[in-house]
């Protein structure tokens, strides 16, 4: 175990690569980052995009509910007013308001009765057609300033309460005398009203003009189908329970079975889509209620956006302070929109893979030449660095650290060919003269001049070395003893008919002491020896001369 983490930890902090493989796995790494960063970015900004437009929906979602339930509202205030034109209506709300009044307020008594009866039969039949027509739920007339139910048309049992508490819409018509309308609760419904004031015509002292007020109201229902024709979104309004208990009669809200209402404590007062309560199960979508926003979700494989925003009764329309009734929640599918994020999503990881394996390809080859080019560079300078420590500085030869190097080749081409080698140690005669004459510095230059005739003369296969201070080495490879004796006689004649660094022609002699490789395993030290035993020979007989050791190559490469 702790072998292999030892080897992930090693691979991981590339300890086994080379620092070619390394540069390119961090290369590699930086790159693959800044390509999944670029695809993150690019949906990050695409699903930005998408979430601006879910808003936009939304926006014109809101817009387009508030628009639906003020147009209800004045078809609600149309009725209202209609109905409350006919005079046969304004007169028997006329005797209702006086039997009430002349029996106590209130619930009234038998001629009440009889007037609310009466009242009831007259309005009967357009009642019935309103209710076909534009779905109307609630016909009620209210007597007089405080409001004091007369009849319910559509609940007829219920009359004699006081509104003047809850009914905003209706206090306000009374007040203002003017037709007022929106959402409003009242005690035993909540529903989008309009309020049509009902006054005698004429308008005289002995009878006054004004009566009551004639409301009738409607459901979300017809609204919500038209907002879901118009808008293509499913729509459900939801009621805080702490708005129904300040306004409905309490029987009236125990009429609520307990499981209605949702966790959260709201109850859907309207939908066309019973499945709104296992969204609002869901705990992202309870939040998003909660939070009054908008957002998409998966539901059981479609991709639904959701938004939500408050629910404002009439009051809470004028008086901008007051809490929201309740919230309304729409919903849309945008599966079409989510495939095309994705199918976005999958083309930019498929342009980044393209860009990344490209970039990684250019990468590689870059690198790939870049340490060519870099070992071409570096060999180069290990050949002429080579060559600078094989080369002696001042003339230009082969200097000895080289001469291994060459005469072990020249030694082994010679062992395979059975061919003779020869050997030549020059020593310029009295060469301590001429620096002690001339100074060193003419020394040197005799010595380069020397070093350069030596290298003009000698054959393109023989190659000359600076052997010692004016000592120098020629190596004659597949030549026998008497002809590299030949060549040294030519070097020598040609020293003297020349004027070397400036010196007096003849002035400059040198000394030569020629030997053979005489057995093909002779070292170069054992040569090097004999072709030194003639050169002091050389010297011993007056120097300016070419001396041969006694042993003769030719029969040496015979003894063989
Ligand atoms: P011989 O005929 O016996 O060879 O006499 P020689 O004076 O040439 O020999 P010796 O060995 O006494 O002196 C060699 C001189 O070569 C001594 C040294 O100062 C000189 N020398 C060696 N290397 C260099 C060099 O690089 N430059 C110069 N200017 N002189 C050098
Ligand atoms: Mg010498
Ligand atoms: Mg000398």
């Amino acid at each position: 175990m702790n072998g292999s983490l030892q080897i992930l930890f090693n691979t991981l902090m590339m300890r086994h690569f080379s620092t070619r493989t390394r540069i390119f796995l961090a290369l590699s790494l930086l790159l693959a980052v800044s390509d999944a960063l670029f695809v993150l970015i690019n949906y990050r900004a695409e699903q930005a995009r998408f979430h601006t437009h879910i808003e936009q929906r939304a926006e014109n979602l809101r817009n387009l509910f508030a628009m639906e339930v003020a147009n209800t509202s004045l078809r609600m205030q149309q009725i209202a007013t209609f109905i409350a034109a006919m005079p046969e209506v304004q007169q028997a709300f006329s005797l209702g308001r006086q039997t009430v009044e002349a029996e106590g307020g209130g619930l009234g008594g038998e001629k009440s009765r009889q007037a609310r009866a009466h009242l009831l039969a007259l309005v009967n039949d357009p009642w019935q057609k309103m209710r076909q027509l534009y779905d109307t739920r609630q016909l009620h007339f209210q007597i007089g300033e405080q409001a004091t139910s007369f009849l319910r048309v559509h609940a007829t049992e219920k009359f004699g309460d006081s509104l003047d508490d809850v009914r905003h819409t209706i206090m306000d018509a009374i007040r203002e005398q003017k037709h007022t309308g929106g959402f409003e609760c009242g005690r035993i419904i909540c529903g989008i009203r309009g309020v049509s004031p009902v006054n005698n015509l004429p308008d005289t002292a002995a009878n006054p003009s004004f009566i009551g007020v004639l409301e009738a109201g409607t459901s979300f229902h017809n609204t919500l189908d038209l907002i879901e024709k118009s808008g293509g979104a499913s729509i459900a309004v939801l009621l805080a329970k702490s708005h129904l208990e300040e306004t409905y009669f309490p029987d009236r809200l125990a009429m609520i079975p307990p499981d209605d209402f949702l966790s959260d404590g709201h109850f859907i007062e309207a939908t066309l889509h019973p499945e709104i309560r296992s969204y609002l199960a869901d705990e992202r979508i309870a939040q998003l209620v909660r939070d009054k926003k908008s957002d998409w979700f998966q539901m059981n494989g479609k991709a639904l956006a959701f938004t939500a925003f408050e629910l404002r009764d009439y009051l809470g329309l004028i008086q901008a302070e007051r809490p929201a009734v309740g919230t309304v929640v729409a919903w849309l599918p945008v599966d079409a929109e989510v495939s095309d994020l994705y199918h976005d999503l999958k083309v930019n990881i498929g342009y980044a893979i393209i860009a990344y394996l490209l970039i990684e390809g250019l990468l590689f080859l870059a690198l790939q030449k870049a340490v060519e080019g870099l070992e071409g560079v570096i060999a180069r300078q290990t050949r002429s660095l080579k060559d600078l420590a094989a080369h002696d500085a001042l003339t230009g030869l082969y200097n000895r650290h080289y001469l291994d190097e060459f005469v072990a080749r020249v030694y082994a081409s010679s062992d395979r060919q059975r061919a003779p080698c020869s050997l030549a140690i020059m020593d310029i005669d009295y060469f301590k003269q001429v620096n002690d004459t001339y100074g060193h510095l003419r020394g040197d230059q005799v010595l380069q001049a020397c070093a350069a005739l030596v290298k003009a003369r000698l054959r393109a296969s023989d190659i000359a070395f600076r052997y010692g201070g004016e000592e120098f080495l020629l190596v004659f490879p597949a030549t026998e003893i008497d002809k590299a004796q030949q060549i040294c006689e030519t070097l020598r004649t040609q020293l003297i008919g020349k004027s070397l660094g400036g010196l007096v022609i003849g002035k400059l002699t040198a000394s030569f002491g020629v030997a053979c490789r005489s057995a093909t395993n002779e070292t170069l030290e054992r040569t090097l020896a004999r072709a030194d035993r003639a050169l002091y020979e050389a010297k011993r007989l007056g120097r300016n001369r070419v001396e041969i050791t006694m042993d003769n190559c030719a029969e040496a490469a015979s003894d063989t």
